[in-house]
């Protein structure tokens, strides 16, 4: 048999080794870490409940697979190759059935069982409490203690639910991809960007046909909602796009009985639990306590919010009205009305912007920014990495002891998929050799260098990044020791986004960009009176942007909480309700939304939606401490760091946010920089 070092999937001794990792290792070191954590599973049920005989070995044995797998999930993301495609096609469904199996491992859950029970708990770290107190709450929410009798019907309900779930998404996907509108008439396209036109046009000649090709994908239904003078085109698309997956298109894609079916098989899975309704379920992992909770925040923001979105509404009626002879602004002219406005008030374009953030003013300003703040430093270093353009970097503290490494891969490229993500490399943990230091990637996907120039970042890409080294530091200056809970492991779901949506602020402070800005040819810095622009645009319909995200998520709260989908009442009712309450833009009756919420009926946020709006609170009232204190206050820095980044997941985010703050959240900071101030 080959020496397993000669795969470098299966090398653990330190960085990922991605100049040698072939398509071809993938097969074999999933076979071998798959074979060795089953192995590892079957010892931990047999072994005496404790730590070390058993918690130990298990997350020795999964976080070698988890790491190995890791590693092809990367690259499948960001250099991906068809030989790359079909190993991990290949594999994915071998790895899926492994985490089932072990979620689902009755002897090991009496295990954790009785290690809580033992008097070894007490002795434990919190962080291994908390490790513990997670696995007995994640076998649980998989039905471990249902009596054998119901677990067949259990199982049953995810299975059809996971189906019900990929049916939704591919009926939005058939029905969104199944339309489209050739225009032959230029003049029906007045007002469209060149560049968008181009697209529509080239669509339309891969049919071989004249004119102008547009569908419901959003690069082309957006350019004519925000710009297409033609009132009559955008009603056309927009009617479309309101009544994909409904009963108004093709029958075999109406997602309406499939919403039904999803709602009951939902409380059906809570009754079994013993939870009164779904949203109670999906709550338990979170940091939202109750539905209720959930409900007053909600309500609470939308009437703080809503003298905002009145006075959004009636200048952009006003303004329809006068410039526009727009007489009732219906739902296909709010985007094209408010671009109009937009344009009008904040004259300034992304272009001008971008001469003054090349990348080499922008990186080193944000290291310099947690350098201060975190008192640590951040150094350029020389690794492996999977492409010429990934840069690689050491994080050292004050005693300038290495405590994380990432890869930094910035620019778009056929190979990598869309986005910006942060993920985990290797998880900090203390070994017997000692510390293993964490490593994450950041990847995104902003324009390269041309030119010979470097590369000019808009000022959205300043944000993308800021927001994913937010969670890259979460991963990097934990001090926890054990993976399952060390970094972004474990945090509660409506929790994360607090670390990165916090470091999106510092983007908007002008001490930060003048010394982080730097005009690529004249090398002056980012003029004010540009700066008070991007300012004054930022909030600009903050309050209607607001009371939506807030209609979405009261409705989800409330379809899952308090909609009985056994009663016999529609769906649509219960939206109605919630828009008489909440919104102050109500779509026509026709508009079938909750057909292509993939949100809550295809994607992870059924009654969870909300944690939008929640991390956002979080967030900004975090970085209030910074507005009080100073934006470079090293006092407020390093408790940030002590309370919220340092503990990942070790406690829960509420104790966290009340170490770091001194008191409950508040919404205050987020009104205030949503320019929601009340008068
Ligand atoms: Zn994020």
């Amino acid at each position: 048999m080959e020496n397993p070092l000669d795969n470098p999937l299966l090398d653990f001794s330190g960085l990922p080794r991605f100049a040698d990792i072939k398509p071809d290792h993938v097969a074999p070191a999933v076979d071998r870490l798959l074979s060795d954590a089953r192995a590892a599973m079957r010892l931990a049920e047999e072994a005496p409940a404790t730590w070390q005989a058993f918690v130990q070995p298990l997350e020795n044995a999964t976080e070698r697979l988890s790491r190995a797998w890791g590693q092809v999930e990367h690259l499948h993301g960001v250099l991906d190759s068809p030989p790359l495609r079909e190993a991990y096609n290949a594999a994915l469904p071998k790895i899926t059935q492994f985490w089932t199996e072990l979620g689902q491992n009755q002897r090991l859950f009496e295990k954790y069982r009785a290690l809580k029970s033992s008097p070894e708990f007490a002795q434990l770290t919190p962080a291994r409490r908390k490790l513990v107190d997670n696995a007995l709450r994640d076998f649980r929410l998989g039905g471990a203690e249902l009596p054998p009798a119901l677990k067949p019907r259990y199982a049953a309900i995810q299975d059809e639910l996971a189906s019900l779930s990929a049916k939704f998404s591919e009926n939005v996907l058939d029905a969104t991809n199944a339309y489209s509108l050739l225009v032959e008439d230029e003049k029906r396209l007045a007002g469209i960007p060149a560049g968008d036109l181009q697209a529509a046009r080239e669509a339309a000649q891969k049919d071989g046909k004249p004119g102008w090709k547009f569908n419901l994908q959003m690069p082309y239904y957006l350019p004519v909602m925000q710009y297409a003078d033609d009132r009559s085109l955008r009603e056309t698309l927009y009617r479309e796009s309101a009544t994909r997956a409904s009963e108004f298109g093709r029958r075999e894609w109406d997602n309406t009985p499939l919403i039904g079916r999803i709602l009951k098989l939902r409380k059906e899975d809570a009754t079994l639990l013993g939870y009164p309704n779904f949203a109670e379920v999906s709550l338990v992992p979170k940091m939202a306590q109750a539905p209720r909770q959930v409900l007053e925040f909600l309500r609470d923001l939308a009437r703080r919010a809503r003298p905002f979105a009145e006075r959004d509404l009636e200048e952009l009626r006003a303004f329809s009205a006068g410039e526009l002879k727009i007489g009732k602004l219906e739902s296909w002219d709010i985007a094209y009305a408010s671009e109009k406005l937009r344009a009008q008030r904040y004259a300034f374009s992304d272009q001008e912007v971008k001469q003054y953030f090349p990348e080499t003013q922008v990186l080193p300003g944000m290291f310099d920014l947690v350098q201060k703040l975190y008192q640590i430093r951040i150094s350029e270093q020389q690794a492996a990495t999977w492409h010429d353009d990934v840069r690689f970097f050491d994080i050292r503290n004050a005693g300038d002891e290495l405590i994380g490494r990432f890869y930094v891969d910035l620019y778009a490229r056929d190979t990598k998929r869309g986005g910006a993500w942060m993920d985990g490399a290797i998880s900090r943990r203390r070994l017997e050799a000692g510390i293993q230091v964490p490593v994450a990637y950041l990847n995104c996907n902003f324009s390269g260098p041309v030119g010979g120039k470097p590369a000019l970042f808009t000022h959205d890409d300043v944000i993308t990044l800021f927001h994913e080294f937010g969670h890259g530091l979460h991963h990097l200056l934990t001090r926890i020791e054990d993976l399952g809970v060390a970094g972004i492991n474990g945090v509660e779901w409506d929790a994360v986004e607090l670390p990165s949506q916090f470091m999106e602020n510092f983007c908007w402070e002008w001490e930060v960009l003048q010394k982080m800005t730097r005009h690529v040819d004249s090398g002056a810095p980012l003029p004010r009176a540009l700066f008070d622009k991007m300012l004054a645009a930022k909030n600009f319909q903050s309050g209607l942007a607001t009371l939506r995200q807030i209609e979405f998520s009261l409705f989800d709260m409330r379809l899952h909480s308090e909609f009985d989908p056994d009663s016999g009442r529609a769906v649509l009712d219960l939206l109605d309700e919630v828009r008489r309450e909440v919104a102050v833009l109500v779509p026509p009756a026709w508009n079938r939304f909750p057909n292509s919420f993939s949100h809550i009926f295809a994607g992870g946020y059924a009654a969870g939606y909300y944690s939008y709006k929640w991390a956002e609170v979080l967030s900004a009232d975090a970085y209030s401490l910074f507005e009080e204190k100073g934006v470079l206050n090293p006092d407020a820095g390093r408790r940030f760091r002590d309370e919220i980044l340092a503990v990942g997941g070790s406690r829960p985010a509420a104790e966290s946010f009340r170490a770091f703050r001194g008191r409950e959240p508040s919404v205050d900071a987020l009104l205030r920089h949503s320019g929601m101030i009340p008068a």
